[in-house]
């Protein structure tokens, strides 16, 4: 079995799509990144990029058992799991696991947003056998040997089971969950949809700690979330970070790698390619997502005693 752990982005954007001339490099879907860990798939949030995903993963025969994680439950990072093939598929069994909503369980918002009032499928007529559950900061998800599950504790596991451990934030209306997965020594952090505090999280810096990489939110530029653009009002408050908030998380951590995420859907390509040169400055390792990007790790320390990465993908996947 391969020990490469791989992540690869599918849609980089908050709030809404974005298709259009002035987003083809770095694209318009929202929210949604393949993990791999080894044969295992796990899928971080279901926005749109969830979409050409799923017929990735069908079209590859790697839909038989797949993990999704729900950072939360806000419409950009659901709105593609309707049309997510491998849902419709009967042999396929789909781990999904996240936080509840805020008046309601987990299960009940998704069924929801496929109501017959909104949606022509139901959430029970998708032909896969779905396995959905709640889950709890203090819980750790599972994948080994002996499947999916979630636990209590990591005592027992083997080397080679993937551990997802859980951080609830407050940093975002409603509550958000940042995931780390470690495989193999390896780990990789997921942190969207949250705002920096003056200081920085020093919860989410203690969490991401030493991560091999950093998926943090990035939308804005500090001008606008200063409200220093003409037209267009402060985003402080909205759950979302500047540039200079998410390399301050990283450099507090000693993340190996730090990738923007969640791009303001108003930002031009040409607009990010700057948030990515000003996140160079402060944070030398740094990258702004794009769909296609991909990377992938394997246990080899590097001389220095971290990780490298390997880029698969690095140039503009050919747009
Ligand atoms: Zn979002
Ligand atoms: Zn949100």
């Amino acid at each position: 079995m391969s020990n490469e752990l791989k992540v690869r982005f599918w849609g980089v954007r908050g709030s809404y799509p974005t298709p259009g001339a002035g987003t083809v490099k770095y694209g318009g879907n929202t929210a949604s990144v393949e993990i791999c860990a080894g044969e295992r798939t796990i899928i971080l949030d279901a926005g749109t990029g969830i979409i050409p995903l799923g017929h990735e993963l069908a079209r590859s025969k790697r839909a038989s058992e797949i993990l999704l994680l729900f950072s939360h439950l806000h419409h950009d990072h659901t709105q593609g799991f309707p049309f997510f093939v491998p849902a419709y598929m009967p042999n396929s069994k789909l781990h999904i696991y996240g936080p509840d909503g805020t008046h309601e369980s987990m299960k009940n918002v998704l069924e929801h947003n496929q109501s017959s009032e909104t949606f022509p499928i139901s959430l029970r007529d998708m032909s896969s056998s779905k396995d959905i559950q709640s889950v709890r900061e203090s819980q750790v998800i599972v994948w080994d040997e002996a499947g999916v599950r979630v636990a209590e504790s990591t005592v027992g596991l083997s080397d080679e089971a993937v551990v997802i451990r859980i951080h609830k934030s407050y940093a975002h209306p409603g509550g958000v969950f940042g995931y780390r997965i470690t495989w193999c020594g390896q780990s990789i952090v997921y942190a969207t949809d949250t705002e920096g505090y003056v200081g920085t999280d020093k919860r989410l810096v203690k969490f991401a700690k030493d991560a091999d990489a950093l998926i943090h939110d990035a939308q804005y530029l500090d001008e606008h979330y200063w409200g220093q653009l003409e037209g267009l009002p402060a985003t402080q408050g909205y759950g979302h970070s500047t540039v200079t908030m998410a390399c301050e998380v990283a450099a507090s951590t000693h993340t190996g790698r730090l990738i923007l995420f969640h791009h303001d859907p108003s930002y031009s390509d040409e607009i990010l390619a700057g948030m990515e040169r000003t996140a160079k400055s402060l944070f030398t390792d740094s990258v702004a997502a794009y769909e296609g990007l991909e990377f992938s790790l394997t246990p080899n320390p590097s001389p220095i005693g971290r990780r490298e990465w390997k880029e698969v993908q690095y140039a503009q996947n050919g747009k």
